[in-house]
């Protein structure tokens, strides 16, 4: 399989595990449905793996196609904002991916595209307690460790630590996007959902891109 397929299917079995954990970040200030949404998306993607419909054909080529196919299955699955916002990421990311075997300097620039397309839809930036404080500073490490001539698997894990970390930092951050803004001050001591799955998801790929 390649490593679109392996890294989706290892994110979707990690959001299925932390389904709760993530629902639980999202009722501490929002609603409650972000582990849940997560789900319900990347389950979708590896059910219509399953289940062919012409995906494994579209899987087993390049990765721009195949990204843009679970884009529009993540928009067109989700409800709530992170089903846009993520949907619109992988739809753009995929879009940008022309060439049939893209390298780190490809991965980078796809990546940062994905993270322009959820800044525009969302019109938000870093620092407001968002998904994009986890991304961000991934799309900057992968830029760098890219642009040094690193390989795929240090690339991504420089990505995953940063993301982490932007996670992290997210805490004691007051939220000024989604719905987390409507508890203005409240919101601060919290981790958002958004940099947790986004974190999550990054951390997937560095972790299947170490096997190769
Ligand atoms: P909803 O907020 O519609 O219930 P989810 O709970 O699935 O959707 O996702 C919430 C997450 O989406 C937040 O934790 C945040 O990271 C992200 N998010 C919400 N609004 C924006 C925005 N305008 N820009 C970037 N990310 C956002
Ligand atoms: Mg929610």
């Amino acid at each position: 399989m390649g490593l679109i397929e392996d890294w989706l299917r290892l994110a979707a079995a990690r959001v299925a595990e932390q389904r709760g954990w993530l629902t639980d970040l999202d009722a501490a200030i929002g609603d409650g449905d972000h582990g849940i949404n997560m789900d319900r998306g990347m389950a979708a993607v590896v059910a219509r793996l399953d289940a062919d419909l012409g995906w494994r054909t579209t899987a087993a080529g390049p990765p721009g196609p195949f990204l843009v196919l679970v884009g529009r299955t993540i928009t067109g699955t989700v409800g709530g904002a992170s089903g846009a916002l993520y949907g619109r990421a992988f739809t753009r990311a995929g879009e940008r991916l022309v060439e049939p075997t893209p390298g780190p300097k490809e991965g980078a620039a796809a990546l940062a595209v994905a993270v322009e397309a959820i800044a525009a839809l969302g019109r938000s930036h870093i620092g407001e307690k968002t998904m994009l404080d986890a991304l961000v500073p991934a799309v900057r490490a992968f830029a760098a460790a890219a642009k040094d001539g690193r390989g795929v698997a240090e690339v991504t894990a420089r990505a995953a630590d940063a993301a982490d970390a932007g996670a992290a930092a997210t805490v004691p951050l007051v939220a000024t996007k989604g719905r987390a803004s409507y508890l203005g001050e409240r919101s601060r001591g919290h981790l958002d959902p958004g940099a947790a799955s986004a974190a999550l998801l990054l951390r997937a790929l560095a972790d299947v891109a170490a096997t190769r």
